[in-house]
């Protein structure tokens, strides 16, 4: 099952965070049938939203991570919500690339380092927050690392690992994050960076068997730390037909009534394999009420 925990330091400096996502990432490789590259890039970001998402402080926040380095995966994407569900795509999902020079999957190969990582806070408020960072790396734990130095300046360690088995199956996927509270002075900074010498990666600590808890004692070893919650996050697609008509809809009239010449159109939602289908009838009604929403705001 996946799990995600988060733990705070006794003295209330560090808060440590840890998840297994091997299972969603599962479920995103089935839905998109991603290369092995594309798996490792797209769970890497899965996992950064999950963990990232559960630092959202209400219900009806959602966080989107959007990544483009300008290589041949293109954009990939993931949004994650208060509980670490999740939910991704990579917009050229089969692409694959040899190794790295380490004999790793070169997920910084395929997202590029030429672009942004831009992180979304939807919180309630008319206009979302929006971050925004030149890539480190594209190998997505540094760039997130960096997007909460400068974006947020909270010191951030954070670690991201997908092993793929060779029937494209995923062996094990999953992450960590440690963050300095405000409360954390030079000699804590210390304490955690001692911590990490010589640590195994993450995809290690999982094959091995290590729970999310376990990884977090193992990350902090310096410190004494308690639970402060858990989520069993998953992958969750919101998608219905009333969404992707509201999508439909930002295509203008014009556009509507082109697909309406067509004996039918049907729309494959980005996150998940549904599939809404629309009559020409349907899309003409469509276009008109794209028509009655100018004339509304005309009036106002
Ligand atoms: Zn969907």
């Amino acid at each position: 099952m996946n799990n995600l925990i988060r733990c705070l330091s006794e003295d209330g400096t560090v808060l440590v965070m840890a998840a297994d996502t091997t299972e969603l990432v599962e479920t995103a490789r089935q839905y998109h049938e991603t290369s092995k590259v594309c798996s490792a890039a797209l769970g890497r970001l899965l996992t950064a939203a999950s963990l990232m998402g559960t630092l959202l402080k209400s219900d009806d926040y959602s966080l989107t991570l959007r990544i483009n380095g300008g290589g041949p995966a293109g954009s990939v994407i993931a949004v994650g919500d208060p509980h670490g569900n999740v939910r991704g795509y990579v917009m050229n999902s089969h692409i694959e690339l040899p190794l790295n020079e380490k004999g790793k999957l070169d997920v910084g190969g395929a997202v590029g380092k030429d672009g942004h990582l831009t992180v979304i806070k939807d919180i309630g408020m008319r206009d979302p927050y929006i971050g925004q960072i030149p890539i480190v790396s594209g190998e997505i734990a540094e760039d997130v690392t960096s997007y909460y130095a400068i974006s947020e300046q909270v010191p951030t360690v954070c670690a991201l690992g997908v092993l793929v088995n060779p029937d494209l199956s995923i062996a094990a996927a999953g992450g960590f994050m440690i963050q300095l509270l405000p409360t954390a002075d030079d000699t804590i900074i210390d304490r955690v960076e001692a911590g990490l010498q010589g640590l195994p990666s993450v995809t290690e600590m999982l094959t091995q068997g290590m729970s999310p808890l376990d990884i977090c004692k193992k990350v902090v070893p310096n410190f004494e730390i308690g639970v402060l919650d858990e989520e069993h996050p998953e992958y969750v697609c919101n998608c219905s037909k009333e969404r992707v008509e509201a999508a439909l809809l930002s295509t203008g009239r014009e556009s509507l009534l082109e697909m309406a010449e067509d004996a039918g159109t049907q729309v494959r939602c980005h996150f998940c394999p549904k599939i809404y289908s629309f009559t020409p009838d349907e899309l003409r009604k469509l276009a008109e009420g794209s028509v009655d929403d100018d004339e509304d705001d005309e009036e106002e």
